[in-house]
């Protein structure tokens, strides 16, 4: 910029501008690296059902009409590979939809209301018993409901999966929002994975993941959606023991805005 015959103030504009356009393009490119390689884990993924699916279509094909008990293995495999591929792409849409704090729907939600609401439901599901502690009726937030449920959704799901006993749910009224932890007394996490488990696609155990119809998007929609609320999300795991994971929400989505207003001024 020297070598350009303008003046100072217009020099430093300009490399501020080139300065701008440079972490815009790095970040550009980051998102483009990143959903790049959510497309290879994504057809990774969906390529392990599809395998099975066309080798039992194969099966069905030669043998399906003179063997009957081929006839239905291969039916009930096919049938739960759809399902699971289905899962799975109903999953990666919630991935893509979740991180985007613009299309947050904003409105009161009371998310004592919420959690009793779910847990209700799922402990029907799944036959088994889910404690909610309460100290307060009501705590109201705004945020999107649509995403708070999917949310609470999936850990009140994976502490029903990931364990046999009860859970606890426990709920806390604090100066700027909210916390929700859920408790389980189950398998827990090993420490060596401790640090991937927001990560797209990653199951513990896989095998076992397989059975249980794990896709390893939960965590990741979990963190995206709490993220896109302005709160945070942690755990805290032993194994052999069980986990708690903690939401900590605040009461407006845009409560910290009029702070980095005034900072600026
Ligand atoms: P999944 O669909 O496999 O449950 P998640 O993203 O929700 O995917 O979780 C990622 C992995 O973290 C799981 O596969 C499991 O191994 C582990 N995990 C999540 N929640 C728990 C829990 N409450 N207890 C033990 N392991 C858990």
């Amino acid at each position: 910029f020297k070598k350009l015959s303008l003046p100072k103030s217009s020099r430093d504009e300009l490399y501020i501008m080139g300065k701008t356009f440079n972490n815009m393009m790095d970040i550009l490119r980051r998102n483009f690296e990143k959903q790049q390689q959510f497309v290879s884990d994504a057809s990774h993924e969906l390529k392990t059902p599809l395998t099975v699916i066309e080798s039992y279509a194969s099966l069905l094909k030669r043998w399906g009409t003179k063997k009957p008990e081929v006839l239905e293995e291969s039916i009930e495999a096919i049938h739960s590979e759809a399902v699971r591929m289905k899962e799975m792409t109903e999953q990666m849409l919630m991935l893509a939809q979740s991180n985007e704090q613009g299309d947050l729907q904003e409105e009161e939600v009371d998310v004592v209301h919420l959690v009793a609401e779910l847990s209700q439901r799922l402990e029907h599901a799944y036959n088994r018993t889910i404690k909610v502690h309460k100290e307060e009726e009501n705590i109201t937030i705004v945020g999107d409901c649509n995403k708070l449920k999917q949310l609470l959704i999936i850990l009140l799901d994976n502490g029903l999966k990931y364990s046999e006993k009860h859970l606890d749910v426990s709920l806390h009224k604090k100066p700027k929002g909210v916390t929700v932890s859920v408790q389980d007394y189950g398998i827990g996490i090993p420490q060596e994975d401790q640090a991937s488990i927001f990560d797209r696609f990653y199951r513990v155990d896989k095998a076992r993941n397989r059975k249980s119809g794990g896709t390893g998007l939960g965590l990741a929609i979990a963190k995206n959606i709490v993220e896109a609320h302005k709160g945070t999300l942690t755990f805290t795991s032993v194994p052999g023991e069980g986990s708690t994971f903690t939401i900590a929400l605040p009461f407006h989505i845009k409560q910290d805005m009029p702070k980095k207003r005034l900072k600026r001024k």
